[in-house]
């Protein structure tokens, strides 16, 4: 049925940028044998899913939605697709995305954007688009996208669904392609919070490749527990900027929350406007230096013409790049250049430090931090790359999202609403690290 789903819809909505039914069918035929068996099966099992084109499968095509991977079959499968396969799931292809996971509305992909299944007129929301798309769409019960600034959550809150960015180290990013090191992290998009709690304990281990990983504790047992009690922190500077409808839905959740026995504090975050320089200044440096690899030589796409290595390296970045991931290559290798590090990378750093400082002190206060996923609901079509649009201005659509990955808080992304277009409006419940539980639990109970 999926897979029709996916030959019916996938023109319309471009979610997906490789289908893969023959393995698909052949994950769901095993699962049937079992069922014909009498065995028991998993909660996971036969559940059919999709990951984001940065995520390694094995053989199977793995883009980045760049040019530059044209071609590209990884040899080894990502820890997340090994442990899912573990648990019996039917993997039905991979997702578009922003190039390399760069941008906010999936529509620096080298296939072109995936569409918003509320209006096609609307971006699902980026990196992870296409995962929030297919998903949104009924193309996939749920997906694993990747989280650097916002990419999980984000296109979750565009596509009125669930996402979770977990604690930098529950999951392993073994496999999963670099985009900023020190920021990216895999988690689920789901429809609903106990979905997202169930793929969450599935991949939430710690992984031996990964020397960042730890994994976390289970976040289901927990799941459905009263919240009477909890405190529940808004930070005034979390709603700066932020659109009127927006505001009062975040306002009308809190409220919820307040009838459902928790209580609302109400703290200053004067650091959080540093998180959005902050964030830019140290995920272009990282990509910088993590996309050096591209050179021709190693992956996917080479120039055909060129005179020299020099110039081989020089035509097949310039033809396999996309223009955003140039700028970024550019900006980044700029602040790390000697005379800028001190001025620009080294001055991030230690905002860096600020930022988790400030937030150590907002959660002496509460148990969570509620605030808008994003400033505004689902833009329009070519929004954010129209020639009126500032590019700072687009970057300043991540502000919500970038503290907690500066942070590498937990953040979880559910729908709090409707605006006057009937697109979906969301807001995010950040925790301590390693305490999935506490925001999924209040996320769920919201629900
Ligand atoms: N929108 C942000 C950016 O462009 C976040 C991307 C991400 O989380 N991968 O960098």
């Amino acid at each position: 049925q999926y897979l029709d789903a996916i030959e019916n819809s996938n023109r319309e909505l471009n979610a997906y940028i490789t289908v893969t039914p023959e393995v698909a069918l052949a994950q769901a035929k095993k699962v049937d044998e079992k069922i014909a068996a009498g065995e028991e099966i998993g909660m996971l099992e036969g559940i059919p899913m999709t990951l984001k084109d940065n995520i390694s499968t094995k053989g199977i095509d793995t883009t980045c939605a760049s040019k530059i991977l044209t071609g590209y079959k990884p040899i080894y499968d990502a820890t997340v697709y090994e442990l899912l396969q573990k648990e019996g799931v039917v993997m039905l292809g991979k997702t578009n995305m922003d190039e390399f996971a760069m941008g906010s509305s999936c529509e620096t992909s080298y296939y072109g954007g995936a569409k918003n299944p509320h209006s096609l007129d609307h971006v699902s929301g980026g990196s992870s688009g296409g995962v929030a798309s297919a998903v949104g769409g009924n193309l996939a019960v749920y997906g694993l996208g990747s989280d650097t600034g916002g990419s999980i959550r984000q296109p979750a809150s565009f596509c009125g669904i669930v996402g979770l960015k977990p604690t930098y180290g529950a999951v392993s990013r073994f496999g999963l392609i670099a985009y900023a090191s020190s920021f990216d992290q895999i988690g689920p998009i789901t429809h609903d919070v106990e979905d997202a709690a169930i793929v969450f304990d599935a991949i939430a281990k710690y992984d031996e490749r990964d020397s960042t990983s730890q994994g976390s504790e289970p976040t289901l047992p927990t799941l459905k527990d009263d919240i009477k009690g909890k405190k529940i922190g808004i930070a005034n500077q979390y709603l700066d900027g932020v659109r009127e409808d927006v505001k009062q839905a975040v306002f009308d959740a809190a409220k919820a929350y307040e009838e459902m026995g928790a209580e609302i504090v109400y703290f200053d975050f004067p650091e959080l406007k540093f998180a959005l320089p902050c964030y830019y200044i140290l995920a272009m440096a990282e990509a910088s230096s993590n996309l050096g690899r591209y050179d021709g030589i190693r992956y996917g796409y080479k120039a055909e013409h060129y005179n020299g290595t020099h110039d081989m390296i020089c035509r097949t970045r310039s033809e396999g790049f996309g223009k955003e991931v140039q700028r970024r290559i550019l900006m980044g290798t700029y602040v790390l250049s000697a005379g800028y590090y001190d001025a620009y990378y080294k001055k991030a750093v230690n905002l860096r430090g600020a930022i988790v400082e400030a937030f150590d002190r907002a959660f002496e206060l509460c148990d969570v931090i509620l605030a808008p996923t994003a400033p505004v609901t689902a833009f329009k079509n070519g929004y954010l790359f129209s020639e009126e649009t500032d590019q700072l201005e687009a970057y300043l659509s991540d502000i919500c999202t970038v503290p907690v990955n500066a942070a590498g808080l937990p953040g979880v992304s559910i729908p709090c609403g409707v605006d006057d277009e009937g697109l979906p409006i969301g807001m995010q419940l950040i925790g301590k690290k390693f305490d999935e539980k506490t925001i999924l639990n209040l996320a769920y109970r919201y629900e």
